[in-house]
């Protein structure tokens, strides 16, 4: 099986009627491996800016944060890089951040953190700006956002960043320095009720499948106790995932999954059969994804989602994906 996933790499990810669908990567540290080079993608969906600060001892500066961003943007420098701000807090400790938390999943992490220190937000939008003068291709993302409010702060401080940045390093505005466009990760359930208000702040939506599951079940993902319980197949979020696509199209905003549903070869179907058309996924699940979309018509994953729709439990989704992966060989 895996030298005809391989005989794919190259080709379009396409259903077997040409439904084309974009193919992206979540990154964090590898970088450095080489067979990134060779993967055949449309570009970064999720940069993990917070897995490079978890490695160090203390909060890397400002320049240093540029040469980190800029490795990044070059080495894709023809496709877009959706760079997400720091996400710590919640299972994502710094060690030298010390946090004491009763909830840690409802309490101080993502946009909450930065935006209460925004002298490190502040540094890290800097960075990314300053990495992304004389290319083009830099987005912003920002995790676990619940309120209005939080991007219109986010938005605000970026404009900022945006005008220091250009005025300091003399660049000319939209010529060599571009305003990256912005945009929000669905993944608190707040967010799913308010798409209109936060369309109109943003240019993209993310939708992270991995916190949206744990929190719309109330399922911490980490532990091993309720693990059986924390299930994206689970008929809420994929009732939520479906209405999300549903309510972004009717908004006209660009949005993409990259939760590890994204990367699972059933849930790829699924969120394809949704209308997503941007998946993002970790590296090793770029081909395999890729080959189980091409060897698919829509009209079959319509009827899958249908029937995915229907169900009552995950595991009546999951036998049904999987007769019909068995049926493909
Ligand atoms: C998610 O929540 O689905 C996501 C992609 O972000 P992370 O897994 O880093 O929280
Ligand atoms: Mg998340």
């Amino acid at each position: 099986l895996k030298s005809i996933v391989a005989e794919h790499a190259h080709l379009p990810a396409q259903t077997q009627d040409g439904q084309r669908v974009s193919l992206h990567l979540n990154l964090g540290l590898d970088i450095h491996q080489d067979y990134l080079r060779q993967l055949n993608i449309d570009g970064v969906g999720l940069y993990r800016s917070e897995i490079p600060f978890m490695m160090r001892e203390q909060l890397p500066t400002e320049d240093e944060q540029v040469e980190m961003y800029k490795e990044v943007l070059d080495y894709f420098p023809d496709q877009p890089v959706i760079m997400r701000t720091l996400d710590v807090g919640g299972d994502k400790p710094l060690p030298y951040l010390k946090l004491q938390e009763d909830n840690p999943f409802l309490g101080w992490r993502g946009i909450r953190l930065t935006l209460d220190h925004p002298e490190i937000f502040l540094v890290q939008i800097r960075a990314m700006l300053r990495a992304s003068i004389g290319r083009s291709n830099l987005r912003i993302l920002l995790p676990m956002i619940t309120s209005v409010s939080e991007v219109e702060e986010a938005a605000r401080l970026l404009k900022q960043a945006y005008f220091e940045v250009a005025e300091e390093q003399g660049c000319a505005v939209g010529v060599n320095l571009f305003q990256p466009q912005l945009g929000v990760m669905i993944e608190v359930p707040a967010a799913i009720y308010q798409l209109p208000m936060l369309a109109s702040k943003v240019d993209f939506f993310s939708v992270g499948s991995n916190d949206l599951t744990q929190y719309l079940l109330a399922v911490d993902r980490n532990n091993r106790r309720v693990a059986s319980l924390y299930d994206a197949y689970h008929p809420a979020v994929l009732a939520s995932l479906d209405e999300i696509a549903r309510r972004c199209e009717e908004l006209g905003k660009p949005v993409s999954v990259c939760g590890e549903l994204a990367g699972d070869p059933g849930g790829a179907l699924l969120l394809v059969a949704m209308g997503y058309r941007q998946l993002s996924m970790n590296s090793y699940n770029v081909d395999r994804v890729r080959w189980i979309l091409r060897n698919v018509r829509s009209s079959t994953l319509q009827v899958m989602l249908a029937k995915a729709l229907q169900a009552r439990r995950p595991e009546q989704v999951r036998s049904m994906i999987a007769e019909k992966m068995e049926s493909m060989g």
